[in-house]
């Protein structure tokens, strides 16, 4: 099996934000695997997933990550320390506390070189964000993630951020309920682990009576 079909599989991206998707799946596969487990194919991989890179773009990347190893091998660094950042940033913040300065001062430096990247383009008489330099550079990948963690934290209410219920999951969420009742990273996997759990203690109550 090729290696981004490897890491395909277990997939799930069901955030609103890029960036809590980003911190959530690459977080996961550290904990699964390890830091050094995590290639840059992966990384494109999930960046095509998510729809961060189309088709085009990935293969232009996958060989300009061939060509190029050492710098795909610090691009990989920098993503997973990108994970950490974002995920700090925002777990604090769910603990109401506030960031770290110097988690702040990275995504800051991080974010002053995606801006460089950010373009306007004028098409069908409307406008849109593009990326330059998009199929050279090899951390374009991390650029919307950036994007994305800078937005969501500064336009919407922050307050709607949560960790996972569940003690086994470290998953960060972004609650779009009306009455902000969300508990779980997911109904599929989390909540209905709980809710097994639940009907198998009742269950055991029932026929210890
Ligand atoms: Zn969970």
């Amino acid at each position: 099996m090729p290696e981004s079909e490897k890491y395909a599989h277990p997939l799930k991206l069901n955030e609103a934000w890029l960036c809590l998707d980003y911190a959530n799946v690459i977080g996961w596969f550290v904990l699964e695997n390890s830091a050094d487990a995590l290639t840059y194919l992966h990384l494109l991989s999930w960046a095509k997933q998510a729809e961060v890179v189309q088709e085009k773009t990935f293969a232009t990347l996958q060989h300009q990550a061939q060509q190029h190893p050492k710098k795909a091998a610090q691009v990989v660094q920098q993503s997973l320390m990108l994970q950490d950042t974002i995920y700090r940033i925002f777990s604090t913040h769910t603990a109401n506390k506030l960031p770290d300065s110097k988690d702040l001062d990275q995504l800051n430096l991080l974010l002053s070189d995606t801006l460089k990247r950010a373009q306007l383009v004028s098409e069908q008489g409307k406008f849109a964000w593009t990326w330059s330099d998009a199929n050279t550079q090899l951390d374009r990948p991390l650029w919307p993630v950036i994007w994305s963690a800078a937005e969501l934290l500064t336009s919407v209410d922050l307050k709607r951020i949560g960790h996972c219920a569940s003690e086994d999951c470290l998953w960060l969420f972004y609650d779009t309920s009306k009455n902000r009742s969300r508990r779980w990273c997911s109904m599929k996997i989390c909540g209905n682990v709980a809710k097994a759990r639940r009907h198998y203690a009742r269950h055991k109550d029932a026929l210890q009576k």
